[in-house]
């Protein structure tokens, strides 16, 4: 079997005009690097001539694989099938539009090779040529992320990244998480970092992506976290809170209680409502939590990729 060294991963939607300038960078790139590489084209269902664009590059250059969904699946499906097809030992994911400078990808390799011990570096598009309307509320997005998460990124969704495999084989990119793909790796003990990387306007077609991408990645930033923190204890989390409001209803009805004894009247008062609400909100945080524990029962934190030098004993009568 042939030893890849790098497999590009290109996820592309309707971008039929930017894709044969695209194979010319990339072939310019990577051939001076003089390594082993596969180009992993990933039709998301594009419904203009991008297809047939890239079966015309493949017929003249072997470097090309073509992998075509039938209809539009989203980005993190396109890259998930990228990398499951992927051979090389190390996978980059480059976007289709041009905006990502492909003369970087011998620069990714450098920091992933270089620097020890680093499993993913991410592109930081520290100059970025998008609107102002995108930039404002992306840079708010990457605070919050890097904030909650703990990871010091500044540009978590950046197309263009460089993995080694054993990343790529272990996260689970589905839905919209490819936003979140260092968040992913993160969780899994996987090293982290970025480098700065040259950013270009989109010259042809347009955003795939409106303005509820804000939106959809607060969402799923919030399940990212309960899962990093809650997967596998879920009463930690609905138990604090049940416990909260347990105590602050029940400290509510004491109080009521003992004012009833020196004859003040209860029923009419907005603070019995209070109180009530918190008792019954804390047995339903309770039961939440319960259920969870049930839905947790016997998981491990999904997949845990081990190091690669583990002795991993073959099943028996395997
Ligand atoms: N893309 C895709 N499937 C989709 C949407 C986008 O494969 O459903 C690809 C798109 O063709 C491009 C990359 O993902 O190669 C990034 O998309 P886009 O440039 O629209 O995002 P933006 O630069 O606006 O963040
Ligand atoms: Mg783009």
């Amino acid at each position: 079997m042939t030893n890849y060294v790098l497999s590009i991963v290109i996820p592309f939607y309707n971008e039929e005009e930017s894709l044969p300038e695209l194979h010319r960078q990339l072939t310019e790139a990577l051939t001076s690097s003089g390594q082993l590489y596969e180009l992993l084209f990933i039709d998301d269902g594009s419904t203009d001539r991008s297809r047939e664009v890239v079966s015309v590059l493949r017929e003249a250059d072997s470097h090309v694989r073509l992998l075509s969904f039938r209809r539009n699946h989203g980005k993190s499906a396109a890259l998930s099938v990228g990398f499951r097809a992927a051979r090389g030992r190390y996978v980059v994911t480059i976007d289709a539009d041009l905006q990502d400078d492909p003369s970087e990808i011998p620069n990714l390799i450098k920091k992933l090779e270089l620097e020890e011990g680093y499993d993913l570096v991410s592109g930081w598009k520290r100059v970025r040529h998008d609107p102002l309307t995108k930039r404002i509320p992306s840079r708010v997005f990457n605070r919050v992320t890097a904030l909650l998460s703990g990871i010091p990124l500044h540009d978590f969704n950046c197309g263009l990244k460089i993995y080694r495999s054993e990343v790529t084989r272990g996260v689970r990119v589905f839905g919209e998480r490819h936003r979140f793909i260092p968040v992913l790796a993160h969780m899994q003990g996987f090293r982290v970092t970025e480098l700065p990387v040259n950013h270009r306007r989109r010259l042809y077609g347009r955003t795939k992506f409106g303005i509820y991408r804000f939106i959809a990645g607060f969402f799923d930033l919030i399940t990212l976290l309960f899962r990093m923190k809650f997967l596998t204890k879920p009463l930690h989390l609905f138990g604090s809170l049940g416990l909260i409001c347990l105590v602050f209803g029940l400290a509510i009805l004491i109080y009521l209680t003992i004012g009833w004894f020196h004859g003040r009247w209860i029923g009419n008062r907005p603070l019995f409502l209070i109180g009530v609400l918190g008792i019954v909100s804390g047995l339903q945080f309770f039961i939440l939590g319960l259920l969870g524990e049930m839905i947790a029962e016997g998981r491990t934190p999904e997949e845990l990729p081990l190091r690669e030098d583990s002795d991993i004993q073959p099943p028996e009568g395997g």
